[in-house]
């Protein structure tokens, strides 16, 4: 068989029906190999399922916003099939499955398994809808739910891959396919033992892609992006950005580490161990050269700028006299484990431990009534963390101006800050 590429597509490039056909076009020209095509769910649809769910939970209407998700998706369909194609009947049947799922009783303790369930429905649709459009324009493929393939433990929302049986299965049930269909298959998704779904987190489709790759022992994998490769910061807030034409696969995963939101950080890994190279490539672009990620040997001195959103800084007070010692640090740290909370920055003094995580639904009230009785706690939200990699420094003076700093820590490379994002 022929060397086997996987592209994926993210949701702001099948946003809307004119993104599709965008899709489409990229696909047309680039199936000479046998290809597996990761889709991740419409625009902002996971947030908007995530929203669903809240409302579910927090027992108000979600009825309104669940109503406006599925004309959103059939108003893409509008734009892409006749009206009597079978994917309307298709797009409805999902919904049904969903709201059939919402109307059951349903208590907060579960919100993690709930979650997978509910989320789940975008990279279905989506997927379903994307293979329906290139079957009828031309391109001939199937669609392969990858709950059959992606195998995962129980940890909902962050479920880990079982390597060697999700390999297995690539191998059995992917590549005879491929030996002549190029397949489509959602992102992000996959399957615990018992058969339940689960997910592999936020922006996790990149991740899926390269799960497959590996599996399949793929030639490369293109996540195609609205940018035009790896910049050393977010164009949306910084001018005069750079793109990087080719980024170690050590140094990426750095970035991503950071907070760089343009490839999952978990993506990096498989590929790095097997020597599959990654392309970043723009979908608006697709002729431009993008970024290739691969074994390079010379360090990059560029600087990166990472920025990371709703943040919040949860500092730990002993209040019995004593000072913060490592038993301290671990039954903290065994609590945000316990949650599945990662810290993104951690700070210790004489008396207090800070740290810094994600916005997550009802993690931090978990966290507090866990740990109240033996530390003075106090937070602060909706703040940003900035790490700069090769720091120079204006790019500090910069970025700490007119800025209140609540945190900041530096080393020899990267300097990173914790501040109320400036309100304009
Ligand atoms: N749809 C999921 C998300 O928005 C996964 C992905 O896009 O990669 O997080
Ligand atoms: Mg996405």
């Amino acid at each position: 068989m022929s060397k086997i590429f996987v592209f994926k597509f993210g949701g702001a490039s099948v946003k809307d029906a004119a993104s599709i056909q965008n899709l489409r076009n990229i696909l047309h020209n680039r199936l000479r190999n046998p290809t597996v095509i990761v889709v991740s769910a419409m625009g902002k649809t996971t947030n908007a399922l995530e929203e669903i769910l809240g409302l579910k939970l927090a027992g108000a209407d979600f009825s309104l916003k669940s109503t406006t998700l599925k004309n959103y998706h059939l108003g893409i369909c509008a734009g892409l099939f006749d009206k009597e194609h079978r994917v309307f009947s298709v797009v409805e049947n999902y919904f049904s499955q969903l709201e059939r799922f919402l109307h059951k009783k349903l208590s907060k303790e579960n919100y993690d398994e709930y979650y997978d369930q509910v989320v789940s429905f975008g990279e279905l649709i989506s997927s379903r809808i994307v293979q329906e459009y290139l079957c009828e324009s031309g391109i001939f493929c199937v669609w392969q739910d990858a709950r059959e393939v992606v195998m995962t433990n129980e940890d909902y929302r962050f479920a880990k891959i079982h390597w060697e049986k999700t390999a297995q299965l690539c191998q059995k049930i992917l590549r005879p396919i491929l030996e002549q269909y190029p397949i489509v298959t959602q992102g992000f998704i996959g399957s615990e033992p018992g058969g339940k779904t689960t997910t592999l987190g936020r922006e996790g489709s990149d991740f899926t892609a390269a799960i497959l790759a590996s599996g399949l022992k793929a030639a490369s994998v293109t996540i195609w992006k609205d940018v035009d490769g790896v910049l050393n910061a977010d164009p949306k807030r910084f001018p005069n950005t750079v793109k990087f034409d080719e980024l170690d696969y050590r140094e990426a995963a750095e970035l991503t580490y950071y907070g760089a939101s343009v490839i999952h950080p978990k993506t990096i890994k498989p590929l790095a161990n097997m020597g599959i190279p990654l392309f970043v490539k723009s979908f608006i672009h697709p002729e431009g050269s993008g970024t290739k990620i691969h074994q390079v040997d010379r360090a990059n001195t560029v600087p990166c700028i990472v920025v990371k959103d709703s943040q919040i800084l949860v500092s730990f007070k002993v209040t019995d006299f004593t000072f913060i010692n490592e038993a301290h640090i671990h039954q903290v740290y065994s609590e945000l484990e316990r949650l599945k909370l990662r810290v993104n920055l951690l700070q210790t003094s004489a008396i207090s431990i800070s740290i810094v995580i994600d916005k997550e639904l009802f993690k931090l009230e978990k966290l507090i009534a866990a740990l109240t009785k033996d530390f003075e706690i106090r937070y602060n939200e909706g703040l940003q963390l900035i790490t700069v990699k090769n720091h120079q420094p204006e790019i500090m003076a910069e970025l700490v101006a007119g800025k209140e700093v609540l945190l900041e820590q530096i080393t020899r490379t990267t300097f990173q800050i914790v501040v109320k994002p400036s309100a304009n």
